[in-house]
């Protein structure tokens, strides 16, 4: 490994990673479970994150295509989903070359499709792998409104495909509120989508993790595992029974501390003021690593076993914590700022912010050690 001098890092479990895919996996034995490993795996990178599922995983999903490149040049092979379609009319000739399947969502990629290759929908087709022959992963909006074909378009883009192409169609929507227990939203989007599947008599795939966990029904032939592979729940619950294991711990070492007398104050703009004599431990990681500049004072911080909070503002490089109540704390101590002992939802809910955010904004200068 290279040199580093940083204090911080993301710890990443790839054991806790494996086990998650399995047991969600398990849940749902009679589909297939898509690994989404866009957004550089939410934050755990995508090529160690791929090399450690490569052998139970028939199929990576990411946003676009260079994320997808970016997998093929660390060396992972197994067919990759580009969730999000081409955005070019070159992406066809790339994904061909590559092997990725394209997530067709808007007629002007039908066009695009037909001009890259006119026979395409008669012969292997773009993107899809002799194993798995010509796939034609179709989007549809049965609800989001925001990507996919609208219902009443689909009789006529599916009259443009041929015989072979229709009978390999996958329709794939996405949940709105599939988190929301008690929402009507899901069954109704799931129904509109079923109802296409029936006349087609073709694949589906709806389910996002919070579809896989709370709405079984959603299990379709292909499931899109994304946030609880990375041992996070999609419903925000600490719940104890849950067999999901965080893979990221983002922890920092304490690199100053000192004591400092009543009225005053921590950090830029003054905004925290001390009410005693405070011991305050200051830690290397800061918004420029991606920890959130608007934590709020009180975001807890576990430190040699003990909780602490943050107090004053988060700057670039640095946070303060205030340990006078700590049983010991030291120079070069290990504080975990979120990981097994401090729910990154914890760190959300004080940032105003949500778990997939926090996950994806971790900044390249944090180093990544796997176990
Ligand atoms: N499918 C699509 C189209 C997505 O955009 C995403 C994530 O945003 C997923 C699946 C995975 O969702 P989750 O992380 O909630 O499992």
């Amino acid at each position: 490994m290279s040199y580093t001098s940083r204090l911080t890092q993301a710890v990443i479990d790839l054991n806790a990673l494996v086990s998650n895919y399995q047991y969600i996996d398990s849940l749902a034995s009679n589909s297939n479970t898509i690994a989404v490993v866009k957004a550089d795996a939410y934050g755990h990178d995508a090529i160690k994150v791929a090399h450690a599922l490569r052998d139970k995983v028939s199929l990576f999903a990411v946003g676009f295509i260079d994320e997808a490149l970016a997998l093929r040049s660390g060396g992972i092979d197994t067919q990759i989903l580009i969730l999000e379609g081409p955005s070019k009319a070159t992406d066809f000739a790339v994904a061909d070359e590559h092997n990725f399947s394209l997530m067709l969502h808007s007629d002007y990629q039908i066009e695009w499709l037909k001009a890259f290759s006119p026979n395409a929908f008669d012969q292997k087709s773009v993107n899809l792998p002799t194993d798995n022959p010509s796939q034609m992963w179709l989007k549809i909006d049965t609800g989001m409104n925001r990507l996919g074909f609208q219902i009443s378009c689909v009789e006529r883009v599916i009259s443009q495909l041929s015989q072979s192409q229709q009978s390999q169609l996958v329709l794939c929507s996405h949940f709105s509120t599939a988190e929301q227990l008690h929402s009507d939203k899901p069954l109704a989007q799931l129904a509109k989508l079923k109802a296409l599947v029936a006349k087609y008599n073709c694949k589906f795939s709806m389910a996002n993790s919070a579809g896989i966990l709370n709405w079984s029904e959603s299990h379709g032939d292909h499931n899109r595992l994304g946030l609880a592979l990375y041992g996070i729940s999609p419903i925000g619950i600490t719940d104890i029974s849950n067999p999901l294991v965080p893979v990221m711990t983002l922890t920092a070492n304490i690199i100053a501390i000192h004591t400092i007398k009543t009225g005053e104050t921590v950090g830029y703009g003054d905004v925290w003021q001390a009410k005693r004599e405070t011991k305050i431990a200051t830690i290397a990681i800061g918004y420029a690593d991606g920890y959130p500049r608007n934590a709020k004072a009180g975001t807890p911080v576990f430190i040699n076993g003990e909780i602490a909070p943050i107090v004053g503002r988060v700057s670039m490089d640095m946070i303060t914590v205030d340990v006078t109540d700590l049983l010991q704390v030291n120079i070069s101590d290990t504080a975990e700022l979120w990981g097994k002992n401090i729910s990154i939802d914890v760190v959300a809910k004080y940032s105003d912010t949500i778990n997939y955010e926090l996950l994806t904004r971790v900044s390249k200068r944090v180093p990544k050690v796997s176990l």
